[in-house]
Formats: C-alpha cells, sequence, structure tokens
C-alpha cells in the first residue's frame, strides 16, 4: 500500500510550503491535488502578499493591530502575533526561492497600499502575484523530490481506532480508486467560493477538505464570516484586484461622486474590505449605482501605470466587460470571495482530531476573524502551511501507521461511487442542484443578512441536499469522469453552505463580513466570541470559543 509520514492534501500555496517545511523537516511526505499543482486557485491572487520590513520603517506590531482591526476584534490575537512576526522572513524566504518581486526605483521590493493598512505594506509581482508565487513554490517542490499525486481527488478519509490514518483518493485519469496510509495529514484544500453564485473562485474551490474534516469530527469555526471583495466584474463576477484601489482608482456613484467620502472619510476607498462592499451595496440598494453596479475608476492613474502595473485586470474588463479602464471607468460591485472560517486550528495547524492538521484558506488559525485584510492570505497560507508541515513532520516521528485494509476501504468507496453511476436518469442535474444552492446563498448570505432569508436557505438546503441525494451522473465512463468529479463536490459544497447558514444565523449581532439587518449594531457583551460547528447524529450542533485577546482591546471601528 502506499504510505507516507506525512500527506498533504492540496497543492496550493499552503500545501507546497507544508510539503517543502516537512520533507526538510525528514518526513516521508507526499502531496495530493485535484488539478495539477498550478493550476491551484493561489495562481489566480492578483494583489500582493503582506509583510512589515523593520528596515521599511515598518513593524510587525502596526501590522497586526491593522489586522486585528480589520478582523473587527474576532480575530485570535495570538494568532495574528505569530504571523505578522514571521512575514518579514517568509516573504525574504520567497524572494530567495527566485520570486522575481517589483522594485521601486531605488531597487528596493516595491510595496503598494492596501485596504485597511495604515502604510503601504504589500510586496507584489505586476497583478499576478499569486501566479509568480506558486510558480516558484513548484520549482522548490520538484527540487525537493516530494512524491506528488496530481490529478488525484480524495473522496473519503480512512478513519480506524479513533484516528484519520488515511485517505481514498481517485485517480481522475484513470477512474481507479487507491487508499494511502498515512501517520498525520495535511488538509491544505483551499476556499469554499463556488458555494456561492457568482464568485470570484476558480471553479474547482468547492470545500471538500472542510467537508471531509466535518465529517471526520473535526470543529469548523467562524463559518459565517464570507468576504464579499468590492470589486468583482459586472456580468462574469471576476475578480479586480484591490490593486486598483491601492494604486489610486476611485469608487464613483451613477453622477460621478466618490461616495466612500461619506463612509470612511479618512482611508476613503482603501477601507477594509467589509466597509467598502457594504457601502457600495447601500449606494446600489438607494437607486445610486447603475445596472446593480457602481463605478471603478482608473483614468487617471495613466496609462503607463495601467499598463506596468494593472496589465492582467485591464485585460479582463476589456475581455469580460468590453470596458477598457484605460479610457472610461468599469462597472463593478461587490462579490463572494473568500471564506474567513474553516477548519480550526491552533498556531501550529493542529486541529481538534489527532494527528489532522489544516493551512491556509480550509484552515480557521483564526488570523482573519471577521474581516481578512487583502494581502493577507498568501501570507496565512505561507507562514501556516510552513508550520504545520514542520510540526505534522514531527508529530509524525513519534506515531506508528494504523494498519487496516486498503482493499476494504477501497471497496467501500466503489460501492458508494457505483450506486451514485447507477441512479436512474431523473431530469435532473448536478449543475441545477449547485446553481440553486449558490444562488440561494448569494440572495441570503451576502453583504446584508437577515434571519428570515437565511432561514429560507436552510430550508432550500434540505431540499436541494434531498435532490442530490437523486441527481445522476450522466457519464458512467471511468477515464476523465469530470461528471463524477462535479457530483462528489456538490456534496462537499452542500455541506459547507449548511454550516455557514447555521453558523450565520446563530451570530446574533453584526461584526465584519456578518451584517444583520435585524440585529444591526456589534454587541461585545455577547458576541465577542467564535461560533465552531460540529456535526452532530442529525445535523450541524453549534458551540462557542473565546475570542484570544493578548493586548489589543477591542474599540469602535473607524475608518
Ligand atoms: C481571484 C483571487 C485573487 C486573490 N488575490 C489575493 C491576493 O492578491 N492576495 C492574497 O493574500 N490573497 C488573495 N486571494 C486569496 C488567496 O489566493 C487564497 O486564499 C489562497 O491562495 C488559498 O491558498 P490555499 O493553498 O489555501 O488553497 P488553493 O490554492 O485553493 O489550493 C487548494 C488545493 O487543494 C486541492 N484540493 C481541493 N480539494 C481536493 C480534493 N478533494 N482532493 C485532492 N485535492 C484537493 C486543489 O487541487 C488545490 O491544489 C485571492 C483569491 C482569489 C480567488
Amino acid at each position: 500500500m502506499l504510505e507516507h509520514d506525512v500527506l498533504i492534501i492540496g497543492a496550493g500555496l499552503a500545501g507546497m510550503r507544508a510539503a517543502i517545511a516537512a520533507k526538510a523537516n525528514g518526513a516521508n511526505t507526499a502531496i495530493i491535488s485535484k488539478v495539477h499543482p498550478v493550476r491551484s486557485h493561489s495562481n489566480a491572487a492578483q494583489g500582493g502578499i503582506n509583510a512589515a520590513l523593520t528596515d521599511r520603517g515598518d513593524n510587525w506590531e502596526d501590522h497586526a493591530y491593522d489586522t486585528i482591526k480589520g478582523s473587527d476584534f474576532l480575530g485570535d490575537q495570538d494568532a495574528i502575533e505569530v504571523m505578522c512576526r514571521a512575514a518579514g522572513r517568509s516573504l525574504i524566504d520567497m524572494e530567495h526561492m527566485g520570486v522575481t518581486f517589483n522594485r521601486d526605483e531605488e531597487g528596493h521590493l516595491g510595496t503598494r497600499a492596501f485596504g485597511g493598512q495604515r502604510r503601504a505594506r504589500t510586496f507584489f509581482v505586476g497583478d499576478f502575484t499569486g501566479q509568480a508565487l506558486l510558480h516558484v513554490m513548484f520549482e522548490q517542490l520538484i527540487k525537493s523530490g516530494i512524491q506528488s499525486y496530481e490529478e488525484w481527488f480524495v473522496t473519503s478519509l480512512v478513519q480506524e481506532e479513533g484516528r484519520v490514518c488515511g485517505v481514498v483518493a481517485l485517480e481522475i485519469r484513470t477512474g481507479q480508486l487507491h487508499a494511502i496510509r498515512a501517520k498525520t495529514v495535511i488538509f491544505c484544500t483551499g476556499g469554499l467560493g463556488r458555494v456561492f453564485e457568482p464568485s470570484t473562485n476558480a471553479l474547482i474551490v468547492t470545500g471538500d477538505g472542510m467537508a471531509l474534516a466535518y465529517h471526520a469530527g473535526a470543529r469548523l469555526m467562524d463559518m459565517e464570516m464570507v468576504q464579499y471583495h468590492p470589486t468583482t466584474l459586472a456580468g462574469s463576477g471576476v475578480l479586480i484586484s484591490e490593486a486598483a484601489r491601492g494604486e489610486g482608482a476611485y469608487l464613483l456613484d451613477k453622477n460621478g461622486e466618490r461616495f466612500m467620502k461619506k463612509y470612511a472619510p479618512n482611508m476613503m476607498e482603501l477601507a477594509s474590505r467589509d466597509v467598502v462592499s457594504r457601502s457600495e451595496q447601500t449606494e446600489i440598494n438607494a437607486g445610486n449605482g447603475v445596472n446593480g453596479c457602481v463605478y471603478l475608476d482608473c483614468r487617471h492613474l495613466g496609462e503607463k501605470l495601467i499598463k506596468e502595473k494593472l496589465s492582467q485586470i485591464r485585460e479582463i474588463g476589456i475581455d469580460l466587460a468590453g470596458a477598457d479602464m484605460v479610457k472610461e471607468p468599469i462597472p463593478i460591485r461587490p462579490g463572494m470571495h473568500y471564506m474567513m472560517g474553516g477548519i480550526k486550528t491552533d498556531v501550529n495547524g493542529l486541529t481538534n482530531l489527532p494527528g489532522v492538521y489544516a493551512a491556509g484558506e480550509c484552515a480557521c488559525v483564526s488570523v482573519h476573524g471577521g474581516n481578512r485584510l487583502g494581502a493577507n492570505s498568501l501570507l496565512d497560507t505561507i507562514v501556516f502551511g510552513e508550520r504545520s508541515g514542520s510540526h505534522a513532520a514531527a508529530a509524525a516521528g513519534e506515531l506508528k501507521f494504523v494498519d487496516f485494509s486498503a482493499a476494504a476501504a477501497v471497496q467501500r468507496e466503489e460501492q458508494r461511487i457505483q450506486a451514485m453511476l447507477n441512479r436512474p436518469q431523473n431530469g435532473d442535474r448536478v449543475a441545477s442542484v449547485r446553481l440553486g444552492m449558490g444562488e440561494s446563498m448569494n440572495r441570503n448570505l451576502a453583504v446584508f443578512r437577515q434571519k428570515t432569508g437565511m432561514e429560507e436557505t436552510v430550508q432550500e438546503l434540505q431540499e436541494l441536499k434531498a435532490r442530490f441525494a437523486k441527481v445522476p451522473v450522466e457519464n458512467k465512463g471511468k477515464v476523465f469522469n469530470t461528471d463524477l468529479v462535479f457530483a462528489l463536490e456538490l456534496g462537499f459544497m452542500l455541506d459547507c453552505a449548511e454550516t455557514i447558514a447555521v453558523s450565520a444565523l446563530e451570530r446574533k449581532d453584526s461584526r465584519g463580513a456578518q451584517f444583520r439587518t435585524d440585529y444591526p449594531k456589534r454587541d461585545d457583551e455577547n458576541w465577542l466570541k467564535h461560533i465552531a460547528v460540529t456535526k452532530g447524529e442529525v445535523g450541524p450542533e453549534i458551540s462557542h470559543l473565546p475570542v484570544t485577546i493578548t493586548k489589543w482591546t477591542p474599540e469602535e471601528r473607524k475608518y
């Protein structure tokens, strides 16, 4: 049987960083990914990565404070300290590995301003930073000789003797199922963007890891905290990076007014994302937008800067909305972008399940609390990817493999999948169940929420789950059966959707990304706490966890 000390599920930035760290710590390490590693969603990151470099007059404590304020004081401050202290070294490590960050006129690493931060501390490569980081990380993965199972889809975990001791995965190219034994498993499976429709996330971002961990007994936390990004393109919902506003772009209403002066007179367009998205939606709802959008105006930045630093988003505007930002404002609106919540871990990536770790967007350490600052996510993946890889390797050194029957584990999965393939055609489609879910989430769990809307979605999710249990998989073949993969992903997404909706209903205040029109105030007395959800006998079970506060006392947030 295939076996490894440390098995990492997911080969985005978090996964590859974890793998390199685990291998460097002497573990027999493997990484598994449902797509080729450089097709992971990390590749799509545009704007940059944050770090406070002391030789640039910055310091980690300012970065930590901005992050905590951005989180609306829901982030765990011990974890934020760890991340912000490690940021400088992590960034320089990436540079030394070969990332060609933009530089300023004097030859120093260049920075751009990003939202919710008092200082420009976002390092970048044009507007394709994620791609630059991911490709360099992939080179390091190859160099280190780590075993990589590419286009293998993890369908379930194997649990014996009270431990997660391996996984079953579908080799997409052949349709063959394999069991892999592991002493420790690290989830680096990314976010769940596609639970909402539309979303800025790639179609593969379907919350698989969160759902798998949840089913195995892991605790999910802060699942109500879903980030709507202020600038997603009209129609397609594709991301227009915050880098545009970082470089100085304006947000305009239908009369050409910079409406942010009403909501964030100091930071204007660079207030934190939750604040900007809410302001835009307020204007749109008041009839001050155009076709459900407001405008992003970059014209005054000039053609030279746009071509040099924002070339990719300019092309996106031209190709997908027929608007050239050099010549005209482009229509944008808030759109689902990022999941602050996820599998609850400590600062070493360890979850409540022995030997199971998580890092990156699927994890909730929680450094983002109620609202993530732009460019803190790439940082999160690198810092906590590395920590979880090192810690899992050390833990694996103390553990023995659990002996389980690979044949039996594979057979169980084969039967489950065959039953899906055997379902009769009944007119329903995976795609329509998926769209029903995404639209319901986007209708009732978006920028503004309230009880009856969210209850409606909980109800609709039950109906969608019933349809999912019968939905046919049209392709019965073995080779690259993407129909089957989409169906399995939909199951994961429906579970994630449910945890989001019940967590949001539980939180009866407005904080960070969650704004409830029926509870419009932040209520620290009753709700300065995390909402956790675990899988119970009949459905999600909710509990509360304290927020770790080190030295920054919660205060009212103003930008
Ligand atoms: C358009 C866009 C732009 C962004 N820009 C920025 C930015 O400028 N700065 C910033 O800080 N953040 C940005 N973000 C957020 C950031 O990119 C992500 O949070 C981060 O890259 C997630 O990395 P990850 O390693 O956790 O997951 P991902 O990169 O999403 O990788 C997940 C991995 O898990 C694998 N996987 C998932 N399920 C399975 C399964 N069942 N079996 C096997 N493998 C599986 C996938 O194949 C993939 O390899 C952006 C996000 C988007 C969508």
